[in-house]
């Protein structure tokens, strides 16, 4: 037996149910004998058992599942999730092919709906005698027809059985037009499942594409940073003549996290955003899939790194011919300070007049650093400056470690004798007493020595209903 061939970008389920209605079989048989149980319920856009309805169909079942769901979707925004989706909507298990769309954590588990355009309706009538469910309308969150540029219809799918709602009705009503923002969403998203019908080259993280494209419009700066501010402005703006989206927009013209997501490497975010962000961003869906991804702000971090190794290159080389500060000073412009360091750190001997810092007060200054003395006390015992004491430790990076490791055992030996010694003071005293008492060592022994810390202190006690007094 086979299902009735596919019309143009006609849904999956769609065409389910065309089958039913022509075959007269009804759902709960069709269910069982196809997919193994009567009690099966397909979802609108991401039908699972695709494996066993391609075998009845006698149809590739990858084709079916990139030509006739919306599962190219969630495999191109998602592709963490792509294998497992895959396999899940193949195998035949609905719930987990679910699980892994991410649909549940972005929505909330929401109604589920079946969409179609009262003008295509009439056209298909008139063209080829059906109306049918057209797969491009059925995207969450859009709301236009890409083709018509008027609201689409909405149908909320209230019974388990999907399968029995039928073809979209001819409505007599008059199509509403849809705003101009509307049909770009809805043309990006049409436009980019039919390309996706194609296998794509790998286009890289969608995440450097937007990146790349904010900077080219200014959006982010040389170094980097996201100017959220006119960002958020100028995406809002547009979205103020669409129809409210239930957790698909953002909540407010400050929501920046809505932001931040979609320019996180890896992060999951509902494939409508996406939608969203990139028909606003890019022209057209195929611009944003041809779009190179170079990434201008790395470039540009190249370049200032580029910038600092030229400077500290003509520095040395200026200093090792001899030269003073202050003639280095006034031809690159880089101040004493970072001077005397680059020669610290380069070895090179500088053309000082006073003579105070000599071999033998940097020896002693040294040796005391590396018995853990503070830099304020070695200032004290030599007589010098504890600017010349910092910059003289931090030209050797193993003294400069081993001190910072000094000052971690000192800190974690008081935060710990605090601890003990208010233990000590008040034995009855509970855990919630000892953090607001010694609350600095408390949280510093929590984040650093968090398993000395859970053997010292007293067993945790059971939250007590209120108005309960402690016995
Ligand atoms: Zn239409």
């Amino acid at each position: 037996m086979e299902l009735p061939r596919a019309f143009p970008d006609e849904l999956l389920l769609g065409r389910l149910i065309r089958h039913l209605l022509l075959s007269g079989e009804s759902s709960c048989s069709f269910c069982l004998r196809v997919l193994g149980s009567s009690r099966s319920s397909l979802h609108p856009f991401l039908t699972a058992g695709i494996s066993s309805i391609a075998k009845l169909a006698n149809e590739d079942a990858g084709k079916l599942l990139t030509c006739q769901t919306l599962a190219p979707l969630f495999f191109f925004y998602l592709p963490q999730h792509a294998s497992s989706l895959k396999e899940d909507l193949l195998r035949g298990d609905g719930a987990r092919a679910i699980r892994h769309s991410q649909l549940p954590s972005f929505c909330g588990g929401g109604a589920l709906h079946l969409k179609w355009c009262p003008l295509c309706v009439s056209e298909d009538l008139f063209r080829i005698g059906v109306a049918y469910w057209h797969r491009a309308h059925q995207i969450p969150g859009t709301t236009s027809c890409w083709i018509h540029r008027v609201r689409l219809m909405s149908t909320e799918l209230k019974t388990r059985q999907r399968l029995n709602e039928g073809l979209p009705p001819l409505d007599p009503r008059k199509a509403q037009a849809a705003t101009a923002f509307e049909n770009d969403v809805a043309q990006f998203g049409a436009e980019l499942l039919f390309q996706l019908k194609r296998p794509q080259p790998a286009t890289g993280d969608m995440a450097e594409k937007y990146r790349t494209r904010l900077y080219e419009l200014g959006y982010i700066t040389p170094n980097g940073c996201v100017r959220r501010k006119p960002l958020m402005r100028a995406f809002t703006s547009g979205l103020a003549t669409y129809p409210p989206q239930k957790s698909l927009f953002p909540r407010h013209n400050s929501d920046y996290h809505y932001i931040s997501t979609l320019l996180s490497d890896g992060a999951s975010c509902h494939p409508f955003r996406h939608l969203l962000f990139g028909a606003w961003l890019f022209r057209s869906a195929e611009d944003m899939l041809l779009y190179p991804a170079p990434i201008a702000e790395s470039n540009s971090h190249e370049a200032t790194n580029n910038k600092q190794r030229e400077d500290e290159k003509q520095g040395l080389t200026l200093l090792k011919q001899g030269l003073s500060l202050a003639a280095v000073y006034r031809m690159t412009g880089k101040s004493r300070c970072y001077l005397k360091r680059l020669a610290a750190v380069y070895g090179v001997k500088l053309n000082l007049k006073p003579k105070q810092l000599n071999e033998e007060l940097q020896q002693r200054i040294f040796r005391l650093a590396g018995l853990g003395v503070h830099r304020r006390r070695i200032s004290q015992i030599c007589s010098i400056g504890v600017g010349s004491v910092e910059q003289l430790i931090s030209t050797d990076p193993d003294l400069v470690k081993w001190r910072k490791l000094c000052h971690f055992e000192s800190k974690r030996r008081r935060s710990r004798v605090q601890v003990l010694r208010y233990r000590q003071m008040n034995p009855r005293a509970l855990r919630r007493e000892i953090k607001r008492d010694c609350s600095a060592a408390f949280f510093w022994l929590y984040h650093n020595d968090h398993e000395w810390l859970e053997r010292m202190l007293p067993p945790a006690t059971q939250p007590r209903p209120r108005g309960k007094q402690r016995t």
